[in-house]
């Protein structure tokens, strides 16, 4: 269970189904959102849950350019790219999750 799941989001200023699909898939379980709590099915230590939160973040929060944090995910022909905000030029291309 993953209790601070939509604050998470909230804070990380991405989609709560890309984040739930990421945890989903590199934890290799299934789960439902449900009153702002991610409902994951099996047991996951809080310390794994952190990490993978932290290997999201690395991964499409953090420009890996710059390391700056404001970024956005951008969708183009089925394809997601990380944008930088802090410099236009950092664009690179991320895993469709
Ligand atoms: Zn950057």
């Amino acid at each position: 269970m993953f209790k601070n799941f939509v604050k998470v989001v909230k804070y990380l200023r991405r989609d709560p189904k890309h984040l739930r699909r990421f945890l989903l898939k590199r934890l290799a379980t299934s789960g439902t959102v449900r009153d702002g709590v991610l409902i994951l099915r099996g047991r996951h230590p809080q310390e794994l849950l952190q990490k993978k939160i932290d290997e999201y973040v690395a991964e499409f929060v953090l420009c890996k350019i710059c390391g700056c944090p404001e970024t956005e995910l951008v969708e183009k022909r089925g394809n997601m790219y990380l944008q930088c905000q802090a410099v236009l030029d950092h664009n690179y291309q991320v895993e469709n999750i």
